[in-house]
C-alpha cells in the first residue's frame, strides 16, 4: 500500500545541496521535490545506540533537515562493537554529544537537536508533536511502549525495530493507517521474561542492518516513495541469512487505536514493588552452609563473567515458565533460605518476586549481582 508524502517540500535546493544530493535527485522516485521534503522533515531518533547509530548516520547523510536524538546514557566500552556513531575517544561522554558531533561531520545542512534525557511519559507527547515521525531504537520495553503511545496519540508513524542475538524485526506502526504496536503486542511482557542484549548478546552488525533499514523506511514515508512496512513485520535471521515477513492487522478492540480506546494519555509503566536484597559480603558469610541455596538465573552464556559456587542454575525465563518447579517445591517444603543472583540484580529481583508469590518463605536478591560479587566493572 502506498501513502502520500508525509512532509511538504521545503524551499528550492542551493547549488551545493544539489551537488551533495545528486545521486538522490537522479532517482525519479525521489527527485528534487523529494529531496526538498527530506530537508523540511523533522525526525526524532529514540536512543543513540545500536539501531540509532546507522539510523542517525544515514538520515543525516540523506539530508533530513531536523534530526532529534534522545538518550540519557554515556558511552561504555561494551557499546563500541555495535554503535559506530561513537568511538574510543568518546568513552564516558554522553551518547547524544558524540552522536551530535558525528552527524555534524557528515552533513552541515542538518540541524541536530540533542535531548539528553530518558524518553519519559511527562515529555513524550510534547516531543512527538515536534516531529513528523519517530525512529524507535529503544533497547527496552518500557520505552518502546511509551514511544508507541506517544506516536499513536500524536497520529505520527513510528518506525520500529528490535534485535536479539542474531534476529531482527522491523515494522512501521501507524495508528489510523495500519496497526499500532499495541494491536499486535497489547501489553509489555512480564519483567525479566525476555533477555536483553546485555544478557543474551547480539551480533554487532545486526543493529547496523536493521537501523539502516529504519532510515530507509523513514525516507520512504517522508517522500511518499515505494511501499512502507505498514501492516507487516519484516523478520531477518542473520545466522540463516534469510528475510521473511508476517502480515499484521489493526485490531478494532485495540486499547490504543481501536474504536473505544482506553489509553488516552502517555503513562509511565507501573514500577515493580521492591524485594528483599542481601549484600555480597553477607552471602560470603553463609555460602555453602546448610539451609542456604544460591540460585543463578542468568543465561549459561554469561558464566564467563564468573559464578558463585555452590549454586544451582535455572535461567529466569525457564524459572518463570515453571521449569524449576521441583526446586521451588523443595524450598517451599523445607523453608530454606534462597539467595538469587543475576548479572546486576534486575532479573534476580524478578525471580525473588516469583518465588515469594509461589510460597517460598525466604528469598533474597543479591544486591548488584555477579558484578558486585566479583568486583567487575560494568
Ligand atoms: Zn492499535
Amino acid at each position: 500500500m502506498q501513502f502520500a508524502p508525509l512532509v511538504e517540500p521545503g524551499p528550492a535546493l542551493s547549488g551545493p545541496e544539489r551537488s551533495r544530493y545528486a545521486r538522490h535527485t537522479r532517482l525519479p522516485e525521489i527527485g528534487e521535490v523529494g529531496q526538498r521534503r527530506l530537508a523540511a522533515a523533522r525526525v526524532l531518533v529514540v536512543g543513540a545506540g545500536g539501531l540509532g547509530s546507522p539510523a542517525l548516520t544515514y538520515l543525516a547523510a540523506a539530508g533530513v533537515g531536523t534530526i532529534g536524538v534522545i538518550d540519557d546514557d554515556v558511552v561504555e566500552v561494551s557499546n563500541l562493537h555495535r554503535q559506530p556513531v561513537h568511538g574510543e575517544s568518546d568513552l564516558g561522554r554522553p551518547k547524544v554529544d558524540s552522536a551530535m558531533d558525528r552527524v555534524r561531520q557528515i552533513n552541515p545542512y542538518v540541524r541536530i537537536v540533542a535531548h539528553r534525557q530518558r524518553f519519559a511519559a511527562d515529555s513524550a507527547r510534547r516531543l512527538a508533536a515536534d516531529y513528523d515521525l519517530v525512529v524507535d531504537g529503544a533497547d527496552n520495553f518500557a520505552t518502546r511502549y511509551l514511544v508507541t503511545d506517544a506516536c499513536a496519540l500524536a497520529g505520527i508513524p513510528h518506525v520500529w525495530a528490535s534485535i536479539n542475538t542474531f534476529a531482527g524485526q522491523l515494522s512501521v506502526w501507524w495508528a489510523g493507517h495500519g496497526p499500532c504496536y499495541r494491536c499486535v503486542f497489547p501489553e509489555p511482557p512480564p519483567p525479566g521474561s525476555v533477555a536483553s542484549c546485555a544478557e543474551a548478546g547480539v551480533l554487532g552488525v545486526l543493529p547496523g542492518v536493521m537501523g539502516a533499514l529504519q532510515a530507509a523506511e523513514a525516507i520512504k514515508l517522508i517522500t511518499g516513495t515505494g511501499t512502507p512496512a505498514v501492516g507487516r513485520i519484516i523478520l531477518h535471521d542473520a545466522l540463516a541469512g534469510t528475510w521473511e515477513e508476517v502480515p499484521v492487522r489493526a485490531r478494532p478492540d485495540c486499547a490504543l487505536c481501536g474504536s473505544e480506546p482506553t489509553i488516552l494519555q502517555v503513562h509511565e509503566p507501573a514500577a515493580a514493588p521492591p524485594v528483599p536484597v542481601v549484600s555480597a559480603a553477607a552471602v560470603r558469610r553463609v555460602l555453602g552452609g546448610s539451609g542456604v541455596t544460591v540460585l543463578d538465573v542468568r543465561e549459561a552464556s554469561e558464566f564467563v563473567e564468573g559464578r558463585i559456587e555452590p549454586s544451582v542454575h535455572v535461567p529466569l525465563g525457564d524459572l518463570l515458565a515453571g521449569q524449576g518447579a521441583d526446586l521451588v517445591d523443595r524450598w517451599r517444603a523445607t523453608g530454606e533460605r534462597v539467595v538469587v543472583y543475576c548479572r546486576s540484580g534486575s532479573r534476580s529481583a524478578d525471580a525473588v518476586r516469583y518465588l515469594l508469590d509461589e510460597g517460598v518463605d525466604v528469598a533474597e536478591s543479591l544486591d548488584g549481582g555477579i558484578i558486585a560479587w566479583t568486583g567487575l566493572s560494568v
